[in-house]
């Protein structure tokens, strides 16, 4: 059966639709409604039919909450412009609560056949669509957002002039100095400049060719010129068919804390270069302390002045040789040797040329004497030296050189002459059975030099230990 429109009960229709229809006479008066737009306005049928929008105390807002006059209402609008009314968003304010339904909003002018325009009736149809409506405006938030907002279209990405920025927010123009104007139809390229990382910004590029999204910091610069960083997060929209037409960017000024970890990385560098310094004196220090010990134990070890072992570094080493002899049955020598007459060497010729000739000597001992063997100054004029010898005859022999040695002490005098010396020495040898404390051996050494100043000098006395 074929359906003829024109032959429906057109009022049974609309009593059944769950769109709201009211149909405004020319003067606005409202000359129909069906129980829908009753329900949606929340009024009755006697209430509604011959009022005029402008007796209605309807206020409505657009869907930026702006409250729309009384010439911008729907029915007002198509009278005057005789253009229809496509799926617009209007609000009705409810006074006392404040709470807004929102519907979506169609208006035309009816011409009953034959009638002007002038004499048509205006048909309003309204959905309500609160619940598809947010509670509040998107847009209004982008706007008032304290991070700066840039939409550009997703593609001309690589071109030169590309991407065209299409939106910017309010906090972009305070941040940048540059109105929405100016930017709109630009490239963000414009807000870059000498000091911006190019390696970030290739990133981005890179970024946005794959339809990714993407996280840098960046340097960007004001309308003025003014540096600023910025943290940005970039993030792909998509259409109703799920293609990505354009890109967010929602920026935030951390110029502030770039600044502060750029001082922080300053201040650490400051103060790894403090630590190094501090390092190095350290370590400094230790060598000169090290050198200080060294120093020190020369001095507790070594002669000032002929810089050969001391009596204490003599007695140390001693114990160690007579130790060994004891262990290994080897035969240990011991002797004392002392200068002739050496106060008349500091009488005649002074106190330094003394100096020279007990420096003199004590260099001709060192080269004498083996590694393994000891030489020291006991003090004075006195020398001390011990050695592992074969037998007593060893010992002779070893007593025989040393005289030898320093009679060939010489000190070369200003006037052409020079100071010669001879020593005397005792010396103890002590077989392995009879090897003795150090004491009982420097006093046996002692001894035997006593003899060999008391038997003219410029000789030696060997004395065999335990006879
Ligand atoms: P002898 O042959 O009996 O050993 O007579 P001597 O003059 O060598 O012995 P004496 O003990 O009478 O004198 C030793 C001198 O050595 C006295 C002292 O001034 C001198 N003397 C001691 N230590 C040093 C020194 O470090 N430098 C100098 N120049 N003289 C010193
Ligand atoms: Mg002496
Ligand atoms: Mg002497």
């Amino acid at each position: 059966m074929e359906l003829d429109l024109g032959a429906l009960n057109l009022k049974n229709v609309l009593d059944h639709s769950l769109v709201g229809v009211v149909i405004h006479a020319w003067d606005t008066s409202i000359v129909y409604a069906n129980p829908r737009a009753m329900d949606l306005l929340e009024m009755d049928y006697d209430n509604l039919i011959g009022l005029s929008v402008h007796d209605s105390h309807w206020h409505f807002v657009d869907e930026h909450h702006r409250r729309l006059m009384v010439y911008e209402y729907p029915v007002n609008r198509v009278r005057k412009s005789g253009q229809k009314m496509i799926n617009e968003i209007l609000g009705k304010v409810d006074d006392e609560t404040g709470d807004v339904r929102w519907f979506l909003v169609n208006a035309y002018v009816e011409t009953q056949s034959g009638a002007s325009e002038t004499k048509g009736f205006v048909v309003v149809s309204f959905n309500d669509v609160t619940d598809r409506q947010s509670l509040f405006s998107y847009e209004h938030i982008l706007e008032n957002a304290g991070d700066v907002v840039i939409v550009t279209e997703a593609d001309s990405v690589d071109g030169p002039f590309g991407p065209k920025i299409v939106y910017v927010n309010r906090a972009f123009e305070q941040l940048t100095g540059y109105s929405r104007e100016e930017v709109i139809g630009e490239t963000p390229r414009i807000l870059q400049g000498k000091m911006t990382d190019e390696e970030a910004c290739r990133r981005i590029r890179e970024a946005l060719e794959k339809k990714q999204g993407v996280r840098e910091t960046l340097l960007n610069y004001s309308k003025s010129g003014r540096p600023y960083w910025l943290d940005m997060n970039i993030m792909p929209l998509y259409d109703r068919n799920g293609e990505i037409t354009h890109f967010a960017a929602i920026e935030r000024d951390v110029t502030e804390s770039v600044f502060n970890s750029q001082q922080l990385e300053r201040r650490n560098t400051e103060l790894r270069q403090i630590k190094d310094s501090l390092n190095k004196l350290v370590e400094e220090r230790t060598r000169q302390l090290q050198e200080a010990n060294i120093k020190l134990e020369k001095l507790a070890y070594y002669d000032a002045l002929t810089g050969i072992p001391n009596r204490r570094c003599f007695v140390d080493q001693l114990e160690k040789l007579l130790g060994f002899c004891r262990r290994h049955q080897y035969v240990a020598m011991v002797g004392i040797l002392d200068i002739d007459d050496f106060k008349h060497v500091n009488d005649t010729h002074g106190h330094a040329v003394g100096d020279e000739v007990l420096v003199s000597l004590a260099r001709t001992l060192a080269q004498h004497f083996r590694v393994e063997d000891i030489v020291a100054r006991l003090g004075g004029e006195e020398f001390a030296f011990a050695s592992v010898i074969r037998d007593k005859e060893s010992s002779e022999t070893v007593c025989e050189r040393l005289l030898a040695a320093a009679r060939k002490t010489s000190i070369a005098l200003s006037g052409g002459d020079s100071v010669s010396i001879t020593v005397s020495i005792g010396a103890c040898c002590l077989p392995p059975e009879q090897v003795c404390t150090i004491e009982a051996s420097l006093n046996c050494a002692d001894e035997a030099l006593y003899r060999a100043k008391r038997s003219g000098k410029d000789r030696y006395e060997v004395s065999e230990a335990g006879k």
